[in-house]
């Protein structure tokens, strides 16, 4: 007799619960154990933060434009959703950093922002003489353990002084997480870092060797797209579900744990339906909205999780009002003298398939945690502000002739100092949840989108593991 098939619901259709969604039914299929899969979406859209649009003739991206395709497990999932052909790669690795005053390269040999060889010309160039001169010193320094759930600026900037962090560490990985990189947690946000660490070492001489056992080819980047944007990434894992399954414009408002460990989940305005096993592919305040009444612990834990706010505004220049070249990929803006832009992406010198005739698109991305504010101004003083910024920063001679505005409101969660042992707290208070009911997304393993795709589809693994024991 076959078995009766598993119910499951994933809710949520960002990257995270599309790679869930899709992993649940290449598990169903292996095992031969029928599956009745419901993919629940609030939006209109599948693919939460990826969205891509056209715009003055090319198909850019508004939220992520690349993911890190470092390891086998995204090769293969790229090559599986059969998206290999499609991949493109930056044609520039090169990036910049606006201090207020000039653009200064990053330094070539570094790894997110910490040089390896800190006496270099390129490093000199950017933290100055003395800030290279402290770096240089790092390895001659009575050296402890780093914490691994400490804040990132104690760590790196005892190590190699505020210079270097401030100048280049902060710009990178604050424009990672859009929020203040001295406040992270080490371990969260650079494990590289610690683990070159480790053992009370050098931090330099460890990110050396580690450099040394696993070369890269200079001006290689683990950065990949797609020729159609992430929305093709999107496309694909919609098109590795099965047909029916994705639900849109049905916001899930409540879940309801029933006898022989069944789920009830309801729907603004449909019938109630009913499942054995449930995977949350949630921002972790929406998550805390489903589970704060079936769980006294999980609600209040996952509110602590705070969220950058960001707004991409993206613009076409005619090439003719370009006073002098772009170099590199664009540039990010250091802390202190920032005003509105955080970072500046040159589109079409990145990716050259966006290219048209005539044209420079530039995306400058602004607001961060705790400078909110500028998400509240009106698309008009926006572009206008970010205009005028990008001509002082670049010589723009002429006004673009087209630009897109996109808003993203909890865009990024703030992996700050004590986030290793958050999410360890939010895994213990879930293993006590009355149902099998499993959490993802870029609240937990990563922000990124590759660390999305794994984390997704790992859930959907533990989750298949609780509903059919071996
Ligand atoms: C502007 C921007 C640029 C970025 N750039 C990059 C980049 O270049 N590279 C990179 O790797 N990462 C980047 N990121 C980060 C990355 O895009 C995100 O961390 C990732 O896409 C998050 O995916 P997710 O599925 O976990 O969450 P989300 O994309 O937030 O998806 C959650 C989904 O749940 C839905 N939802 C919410 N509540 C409910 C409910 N009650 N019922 C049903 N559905 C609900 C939402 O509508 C949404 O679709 C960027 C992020 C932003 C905002």
């Amino acid at each position: 007799m076959s078995s009766p098939p598993r119910r499951v619901a994933v809710i949520g259709a960002g990257v995270s619960g599309l790679a869930a969604a899709g992993e649940l039914g290449r598990l169903a299929q292996q095992s031969s154990v029928p599956l009745s899969l419901s993919l629940f979406e609030a939006s209109n859209r599948p693919g939460g933060k990826l969205l891509t649009a056209d715009f003055s003739g090319a198909r850019v991206d508004l939220g992520a434009e690349s993911l890190l395709a470092r390891g086998p497990e995204i090769e293969a999932t790229v090559e599986m959703l059969g998206l290999g052909s499609s991949l493109v790669r930056p044609a520039t690795t090169s990036a910049f950093i606006w201090t207020g005053r000039r653009l200064v390269a990053i330094p070539k040999d570094s790894v997110l922002g910490v040089p390896l060889y800190p006496w270099r010309s390129d490093v000199v160039r950017a933290v100055g003489l003395v800030g290279a001169a402290r770096a240089t010193l790092e390895p001659l320094l009575r050296q402890g353990d780093p914490d691994p759930d400490g804040a990132l600026g104690d760590f790196v900037g005892r190590r190699v002084g505020q210079a270097v962090f401030g100048r280049l560490v902060d710009p990178l990985l604050g424009g990672v997480y859009a929020g203040p990189a001295k406040e992270l947690s080490s371990g969260a946000v650079a494990p590289l870092l610690v683990a070159a660490a480790e053992g009370g070492g050098s931090l330099l001489r460890g990110l050396r060797r580690a450099a040394k056992a696993a070369p890269r080819r200079p001006g290689s980047t683990p950065f990949v797209s797609f020729e159609g944007g992430l929305q093709q990434l999107v496309n694909g894992l919609v098109g590795a579900i099965p047909t029916g399954t994705l639900h849109l414009n049905r916001p899930i408002s409540g879940i309801e744990p029933l006898e022989k460990n069944r789920i009830r989940i309801h729907a603004r305005g449909e019938p109630a339906a009913e499942f054995d096993g449930l995977i949350l592919a949630l921002p972790a305040p929406a998550a805390a909205v489903l589970l704060s009444p079936i769980s006294d612990g999980l609600g209040p834990l996952l509110r602590q999780l705070e969220y950058s706010s960001v707004t991409t505004v993206t613009l076409a220049y005619p090439d003719a009002g370009l006073s002098r070249p772009l170099l590199g990929s664009g540039f990010l803006v250091a802390r202190r003298p920032r005003r509105t832009i955080t970072a500046c992406t040159f589109l079409d010198r990145k990716w050259p398939h966006l290219h048209q005739p005539g044209l420079t698109i530039l995306r400058a991305s602004a607001g961060s945690f705790g400078d909110e504010w500028v998400l509240a101004l009106d698309d008009t003083t926006l572009v206008t502000s970010i205009h005028r910024e990008l001509r002082a920063i670049l010589g723009l001679t002429q006004l673009p002739v087209d630009a897109r505005v996109e808003r993203w409101h909890g865009a990024l969660p703030q992996y700050r100092a004590g986030h290793l042992s958050w999410r360890a707290r939010v895994a213990a208070a879930s293993a006590s949840l009355p149902a099998p009911i499993e959490l993802t997304g870029a609240a937990f393993g990563g922000v990124g989108v590759a660390a999305c795709l794994r984390e997704g589809a790992n859930s959907a693994k533990t989750l298949w593991s609780r509903l059919s024991p071996p």
